[in-house]
């Protein structure tokens, strides 16, 4: 008889396991609270997209499903383009863009995916897969851990009785919110925390070139970027060139606005349009309480209420004060603020993220947001969801292959040793890199301690690797790409006393780099 696992969940890391299982030979009953996207189209945004690199990519992999993914629906990003703050006079000086690379290498690129494009996709590789069925509008209730068994509701019928579903596995890729991990919250030593940022996200949109009725930016631009259409293939090269895009596709816009402790981001969709996501704080100056005025209050008692005029015209004078060339490529600004909700975003750690039946030969295992959410700053939610799934896999495995005991508490301590510590350091890493996104990469000094980064990385590349190429285009462990980041992080400090900013200007390149190999290089472990 096959093992059955039950999957609660059928977002992106409840899909993507369940492909997995299924070529594992499992039986795999798959419930999610939505209704079908195969049906009724993805609910959740009309075009929300996400960044996948290398980790993604590589748990992709693990069923295939990579090369399908990139030709489909990606669109590679090799770098930032910052849209620094205009000054106090900027009708008479209009500030330009600064291209950033993420890397040396101009193939390395993240790619940004639309959400419910790669869901679908997902999920016809799972209904595809042998021995899988997919069960829509099923909220799961609860979990019997002891008894490995969970209880779903129709929402769409209420009155009928839960449906109980019992399995050797229940893999919980429920979320941030788990309904799995809520009961196991209500065992003994189970170790749980949730920290929000005083940050929320909301999203705006840009439409295509052509909506728009401008000339859009043209096909060149990213081979501009250093050539990175080589790992972009020619299927993903040829769809985005038949879209036009009010801005350069190539590349995840940032609009840093230290002060206030906000920015605005996009990232392009496939179908030339960009999804723009405002990181604002709740409350104080530059934040969506300033902007929102009364009106959250008044539709807390009527939820029909309208933005008045005041309220409106406070939004676009906004927008013109501090993101003046977006203004004119966001005809829906008004509309979408005041549409679009304000989301908080949240933290959540927890251990241990398995729990054994009382018969100690089934179990629940935690994945994805269920297991470790974190804030998207460093882009990597869903790919650490990824990693988690092949990883889990491939303990799976060990257990059970030839030399393995076929013991599956094995397996999931083996799972939970290997990425409970790497958790917890993107977790880490992603609240940094909020601060460095969001304060820092307009500033001049920000943008020469990249430079110097890129220098010793250009100068001693087999000993040498940013923390940001570690977590975005290798799968080099996320606890050891911080810990080498952070040693980095104090060479750059000693290079930059003995050569500050004035240095390149005074040196000249070729000596600077030199200089600062000569520096470096004692420095390096
Ligand atoms: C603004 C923002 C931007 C982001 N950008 C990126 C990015 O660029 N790159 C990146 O890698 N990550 C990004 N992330 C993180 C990424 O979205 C998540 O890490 C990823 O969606 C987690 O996948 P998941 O399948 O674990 O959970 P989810 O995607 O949340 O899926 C959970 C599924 O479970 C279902 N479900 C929930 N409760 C129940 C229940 N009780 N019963 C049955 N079904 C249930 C839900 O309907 C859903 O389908 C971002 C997140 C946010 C908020």
């Amino acid at each position: 008889m096959p093992k059955h696992v039950l999957i609660v969940g059928a977002g992106l890391v409840g899909s993507l396991a369940a492909v997995y299982f299924a070529r594992r030979g499992w039986r795999v009953s798959v419930y999610e609270r939505r209704p079908d996207p195969r049906a009724k189209g993805y609910i959740g945004g009309r075009s929300i997209n996400l960044a996948l690199s290398v980790r993604g990519l590589w748990g992709l992999a693990g069923v295939d499903l990579d090369r399908a993914v990139l030709e489909r629906d990606a669109i590679p990003m090799p770098g930032r383009m910052i849209h620094p703050a205009p000054s106090a006079d900027a009708a008479a000086t209009p500030v330009g863009t600064i291209f950033q690379p993420y890397s040396k290498n101009p193939a390395d690129a993240i790619n940004s995916v639309s959400r419910g494009g790669l869901n679908l996709t997902l999920i016809h590789a799972a209904a595809a897969a042998p021995g899988v069925e997919l069960v829509f509008d099923r909220r799961c209730l609860d979990v019997d851990l002891d008894r490995c068994r969970a209880s779903f509701v129709d929402d769409t019928r209420p009155g009928d009785p839960p449906t109980i579903i019992e399995a050797d596995l229940i893999f919980a890729g429920d979320g941030a919110f788990s309904a799995v991990r809520t009961a196991m919250q209500r065992t003994d030593r189970f170790e749980y925390s949730q920290s929000y940022l005083e940050h929320g996200y909301k999203e705006l949109h840009i439409p295509s070139a052509a909506e728009l009725g401008i000339a859009g930016v043209g096909a060149g631009t990213w081979a501009g970027h250093g050539g990175a259409k080589s790992v972009a293939g020619g299927a993903r090269g040829s769809a985005r060139d038949a879209a036009s895009f009010a801005l350069d596709p190539n590349a995840l816009h940032i609009w840093p606005r230290g002060g206030g402790g906000s920015m605005m981001i996009a990232l392009p969709n496939r179908d030339g349009s960009f999804t723009c996501t405002l990181f604002w704080p709740f409350a104080g100056d530059h934040s969506f309480a300033q902007l929102e005025g009364e009106l959250a209050a008044r539709k807390r008692i009527d939820p029909h209420a309208a933005p008045s005029g005041e309220e409106q015209s406070g939004v676009l004078a906004h927008f013109r004060q501090h993101y003046p060339d977006a203004v004119p490529l966001m005809p829906t600004l008004v509309q979408d603020f005041f549409a679009n909700p304000t989301s908080s975003l949240v933290t959540v750690r927890c251990a241990p993220w398995y729990r054994l039946a009382r018969d100690g030969k089934r179990a629940t295992v935690l994945a994805g947001d269920a297991a470790h959410a974190i804030v998207p700053f460093y882009g990597q939610g869903m790919n650490a969801g990824f990693e988690d799934v092949r990883v889990l896999a491939e303990c799976l495995d060990r257990a059970t292959g030839a030399a393995g005991s076929g013991d599956l508490a094995a397996a999931l301590a083996e799972y939970h040793t290997l990425r409970k510590p790497n958790a917890d350091a993107i977790a880490d890493m992603a609240i940094e890199n909020f601060t460095e996104m969001r304060d820092k990469v307009g500033s001049p000094a920000f943008r020469y301690r990249k430079r110097i980064e890129q220098a010793i990385h250009d100068a001693f590349p087999d000993r040498v690797a940013p923390q940001y190429n570690l977590v975005s285009f290798s799968t080099v462990p996320y606890a050891e790409a911080r810990r080498r980041g952070r040693e980095l992080d104090a060479v750059l400090d000693r290079v930059i006393e003995r050569l500050g900013p004035d240095s390149p200007a005074r040196l000249g390149d070729d000596r600077w780099k030199q200089e600062i190999a000569v520096a470096a290089a004692p420095l390096l472990s």
